[in-house]
């Protein structure tokens, strides 16, 4: 389809709004901070002033994605964890009216793996499941050359699918979840927990950590060992139920891939179902901060031509 397509990606602390061209490649990508707005309506004022900056003429649709719950295909924002003023607000609809182009919305990791398995790492699969690991952990499932969204809109919410009875609290109000474990916000809430008390700043982030453990400090080595661990099971759960063999990890936290990818293998393969072992892949995604805008973009043009619903 000729035209060129906008992908928004709506994340808690950046938004990223990139003009994709007809090759499919980002070509201009503006950044905004998250932080700087205060209502819906006050972003929708600057979302459609970079649009319409861009070539609108050529313009077909906007995709936007942002992290939460998203009923699809209403474009509602149902469950916004990280900007409370998304709760409840009509994104598809307010920003279609404003700009005056169809608009699809979803859920950011469901952009993501839309994008990964597009253009980047799942490219050729039928089948793929991706984590997102960043400040939390997200998730999206293509079973069968199809995203699938569960009967709500909310499938593939991988970061609370419980790895540890009764483990440590998570932000979702149950306890025990891989996002306690596998997340960013987890590795400096584990980190903190296992130091003694009085050694360390309440604001070390997992960058700083993993430098820790990358010069060989024995505490900070054993957070991402744990957080190997509890990625490793999760994945073997989502093999056994979904029979799909190849994992796509991306997200910022996927750069500490040396520290935790042996542990992860470690946890995977005992807990794999018979016929599955030795059959399962985890690689690291390839497009990096690119895939939320490139996979939204993406699925609103499939939804001009009706192969996305
Ligand atoms: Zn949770």
């Amino acid at each position: 389809m000729e035209g060129q397509f906008i992908g928004i990606d709506l994340g808690g602390t950046n938004i990223r709004i990139g003009l994709v061209d007809e090759r499919d490649a980002v070509c201009d990508l503006i950044y905004l901070s998250a932080r700087e707005y205060s209502s819906w309506d006050d972003l929708l004022i600057k979302l459609v002033s970079v649009i319409k900056d861009m070539e609108v003429d050529r313009i077909k649709a906007v995709g936007i994605a942002a992290a939460g719950g998203v009923s699809t295909p209403k474009g509602v924002m149902s469950y916004s964890p990280h900007v409370r003023w998304m709760d409840g607000q009509p994104i598809r609809e307010s920003l279609a009216k404003a700009i005056n182009l169809p608009v699809w919305m979803d859920n950011d990791a469901n952009a993501i793996t839309y994008g990964e398995w597009m253009y980047g790492a799942g490219k050729g699969f039928s089948s793929i499941i991706c984590l997102t690991l960043g400040s939390g952990v997200g998730g999206g499932i293509i079973l069968n050359r199809v995203l699938y969204r569960g009967e709500d809109g909310l499938g593939g919410e991988i970061g609370h699918m419980c790895v540890q009875p009764n483990g440590r609290p998570c932000r979702c109000g149950k306890r025990g979840c891989l996002e306690a474990y596998s997340s960013g916000s987890a590795i400096s809430a584990i980190y903190r927990e296992r130091r003694p008390n009085g050694q360390i700043d309440d604001q070390i982030s997992p960058v700083e950590i993993y430098e820790r453990a990358i010069a060989g400090e024995r505490v900070a080595l054993d957070v991402f060992k744990a957080f190997g661990e509890h990625l490793g099971i999760a994945i073997s759960n989502l093999v056994n139920v979904f029979s799909i063999h190849h994992y796509i990890i991306t997200g910022g936290v996927s750069h500490a891939w040396e520290l935790f990818s042996s542990p992860l293998e470690e946890a995977l393969e005992p807990n794999l179902f018979n016929p599955h072992k030795g059959r399962v892949e985890v690689f690291p995604g390839r497009l990096g901060d690119k895939a939320g805008v490139l996979g939204v973009a993406r699925m609103a043009k499939d939804y001009l031509r009706s192969e996305i619903r």
